[in-house]
């Protein structure tokens, strides 16, 4: 049985004293959701200060992007034994931003996701199309190349620490949700890559997150998909309550 994650991506949002103040609210009722697991991804120079305000509260703590290098002449990266020295759990990989935005490919993306599970990290490791691909019939395909590229030193005994997220780019920040339906054919094609990758049992202890403007009113009918293993929320998660109205769903 695979635990629902509900993880929040604060991108590049926030100061210090709001990042600390809804960590805070989000830290004190975490106990409104007992069944979910909680993660919140702050801007990597709130980090520390999150940390501190979760405290012993069972949330956990992301980073939104690393460095796939342990160390060196690197300006401006992070790399995971970083994130892992200031307490951090899990890191973002490949989220749409830092494929289309920043140009991250699926050869940085897989080298990213063997540098985050050699420190220690739970890389959660995005995949999704844009509206272009999808209306030309080109989901699948699509989702089957970053898949491959992005895992591709991935094998079967560091698979089952990775979380993979769908986040059809078209669906991110704009308020077009994916259909449950549209949602989950993408999730039961990836439980299908993994056990083709891996084996039947990997594929199954994976979970796989749904990304793209999930809010309260739509997340129950996502979340109860049988493929849909939790979710990745952008705007959401920038107000407590709303963030928590998913994690009730879940
Ligand atoms: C995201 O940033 O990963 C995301 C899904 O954003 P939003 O929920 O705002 O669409």
């Amino acid at each position: 049985m695979r635990r629902p994650l509900i993880a929040g991506n604060w991108k590049m949002n926030t100061d210090r004293a709001a990042a600390v103040g809804l960590a805070t609210v989000v830290a004190q009722r975490a106990g409104e959701a007992p069944e979910v697991d909680l993660l919140v991804c702050p801007p990597s120079i709130y980090l520390a200060p999150v940390r501190e305000a979760l405290a012993d509260a069972r949330v956990s703590l992301g980073a939104q992007n690393m460095h796939q290098e342990s160390a060196g002449a690197y300006t401006g990266e992070i790399s995971a034994s970083m994130l892992c020295d200031v307490g951090v759990q899990y890191v973002i990989l490949g989220h749409s931003e830092r494929r289309h935005v920043f140009g991250e490919t699926n050869a940085q993306i897989n080298l990213k996701t063997v540098a985050a599970l050699a420190a220690g990290l739970t890389p959660i490791v995005c995949v999704g199309e844009k509206l272009e691909q999808r209306e030309a019939g080109k989901t699948a395909a699509v989702i089957r190349d970053q898949f491959t590229g992005s895992l591709s030193d991935i094998t079967a005994d560091m698979a089952p620490r990775i979380v993979i997220a769908y986040e059809p780019v078209w669906a991110i920040g704009t308020g077009k949700v994916a259909t449950p339906e549209q949602a989950e054919e993408v999730h039961a094609d990836l439980r299908k890559l993994l056990v083709e990758r891996y084996n039947g049992e990997v594929a199954e202890s994976i979970r796989i997150l749904y990304g793209g403007s999930v809010k309260p009113d739509n997340a129950t009918q996502l979340l109860t998909q049988p493929n849909i293993d939790g979710a990745l929320v952008g705007g959401a998660s920038l107000k407590a309550d709303d963030f928590l109205g998913i994690a009730l769903a879940g």
